[in-house]
């Protein structure tokens, strides 16, 4: 199977070129050309399969030009090796009737980035051997707080990488700094924007395009690639755990074969709920998508408008990793919704560019409407809704997790559906310890992050994750901070 770039068909390129490139020459995304198609016997099957092999039986459908060897060992290294404190990497956890939280960070982040990004390097080490590379990947990410540190973690101490990790100075919790800063491994640089993610990102891509910066890595014998969900290879392991959790909800007698299940996500770069999307488009049975924001409520609008405008206020929040303005995989869905037309996602990037808005038109609005929902929550809400998770039915969540649930219980009571629903749980609940026990009634009484995460492990009784109980003791190794315009200089300390 052959990948497009969103903005230019006639560039065709296999998986393992499209996981190594990250992004396309002229700007657009890479997707797959068609999108491959299951039956309810392929589901049925995959059933009787632990996460691993499931994970093989989707990926195999994407990455064709992948040897079943090689994905064999990319997907055991990633979830068999012990990086996951579970036997199933995604459990699900049934939380009321017909709600199902997808536990997504039992890997050694914390965070929902783990499944892709244990899964990534491994894939673009086979990529690179599969395209005869010879040069140093250079590896460049701009993260919202738990991309950074998921991908540190699994480019740490790989062969032939380099990395580099771009955080906004004030736009990240506590903990989710320690944790960057704090890294270990000889091949990685960590460093902090002077602005919000949407300027680290264009930072990230402003080097990306740069010709100077391309000449003297091409000097240096190096390239670059992407570790952010612009990469193909991000977003592809991230399909197979709404498969997986269907599966899970089918073994448990939750649901049978060929029902319709909705599927809610907190959403920042709209790189997860995408990947619901291609399951469904894949055939799994599925309703809604509903795409959960904060205050940052640029995709709520954009699904109940059509109009897509970022020009308006950032405001930092208690979920910091959806504090996005400008989420970079929208222009993957963009081309499904323009009927894949290039050169109409081309046209719509340059108004996004020139003028920071466009507008769908109105057949593409209609078919947006149909598969997705929208819906946000300010912070105090939020809390709410952790606070009512917790004292109701015992279960703990983070932030960006409990948007979801209070975004998705809003779009219940607006239209009475009563499908069971799938939320996506993204982080663990220690990663923002002093907002989940505001939440919960708890004073924070100044301490630090970790004095809070002790208060809550005891009220809770919740044990807090080794890894991220850890961090207190370990050295700090990093800490510049560059302007925005600046970011390039960084280049020099790898
Ligand atoms: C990254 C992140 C999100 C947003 O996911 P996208 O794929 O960027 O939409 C939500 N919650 C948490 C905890 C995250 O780390």
């Amino acid at each position: 199977m052959q990948y497009v770039s969103t903005r230019d068909k006639t560039i065709q390129v296999p998986a393992a070129k499209a996981v190594l490139q990250g992004l396309s020459p002229e700007g657009g995304l890479f997707l797959p050309a068609q999108i491959p198609q299951v039956d309810e016997h392929f589901i049925k099957e995959i059933a009787t399969m632990d996460y691993i092999g499931r994970a093989k039986a989707v990926l195999r459908l994407f990455l064709t030009d992948f040897t079943d060897e090689e994905l064999s060992g990319c997907v055991q290294g990633a979830y068999g090796g012990g990086k996951f404190d579970e036997n199933n990497p995604a459990p699900v956890a049934k939380v009321g009737e017909g709600v199902y939280f997808l536990e997504l960070w039992h890997g050694p982040t914390c965070a929902f980035k783990d499944m892709a990004l244990q899964l990534l390097p491994r894939l673009m080490s086979v990529s690179s051997q599969k395209n005869g590379n010879d040069k140093d990947i250079l590896i460049l990410v701009a993260t919202s707080g738990d991309t950074g540190k998921a991908a540190l973690e699994g480019f740490r101490d790989l062969a032939g990488v380099k990395m580099i990790t771009f955080y906004p100075e004030d736009g990240v919790s506590e903990l989710q700094k320690r944790q960057m800063n704090t890294q270990k491994g000889e091949n990685l640089y960590v460093a902090a924007v002077n602005g919000n993610f949407d300027d680290a990102q264009a930072g990230v891509k402003e080097i990306f395009s740069s010709e100077a910066v391309s000449a003297k890595l091409a000097g240096q014998n190096k390239i670059l690639s992407s570790a952010n969900s612009i990469n193909w290879g991000r977003l592809v392991p991230q399909i197979v755990y709404y498969f997986s959790a269907y599966c899970d909800l089918l073994q448990k007698e939750e649901i049978f074969c060929g029902q319709q299940v909705n599927i809610c996500v907190p959403t920042g770069n709209f790189g997860n709920i995408l990947a619901a999307y291609y399951a469904k488009r894949m055939g799994l049975p599925v309703g809604k998508l509903v795409a959960a924001s904060n205050k940052n409520n640029v995709l709520a609008d954009f699904i109940e408008t059509g109009v897509f405008d970022k020009n308006r206020d950032f405001y930092p929040t208690i979920s910091p990793s959806m504090d996005i303005l400008l989420p970079s995989n929208l222009e993957r869905m963009l081309y499904y919704l323009l009927d894949e037309s290039d050169s109409a996602v081309r046209q719509m990037m340059e108004e996004l560019k020139a003028s920071g808005r466009y507008t769908l038109p109105a057949p593409a609005l209609e078919k947006l409407k149909t598969d997705f929902a929208g819906g946000y929550l300010s912070d105090e809400e939020t809390k709410q809704v952790i606070a009512n998770l917790f004292y109701k039915y015992g279960y703990l969540c983070d932030t960006h997790t409990a948007v979801a649930a209070g975004v998705y219980a809003n779009y219940q009571k607006q239209t009475g559906d009563e499908a069971k629903v799938i939320i996506a749980s993204t982080a663990s609940a220690y990663k923002f310890p002093e907002a989940v026990l505001a939440a919960l009634g708890k004073a924070v009484d100044g301490g630090d992050a970790f004095a809070a995460a002790d208060t809550l492990e005891t009220i809770t009784a919740v044990p807090m994750p080794a890894a991220l109980k850890e961090l207190k003791d370990l050295p700090v190794r990093f800490g510049d901070c560059y302007e925005k315009d600046g970011m390039a200089g960084a280049l020099e300390k790898i």
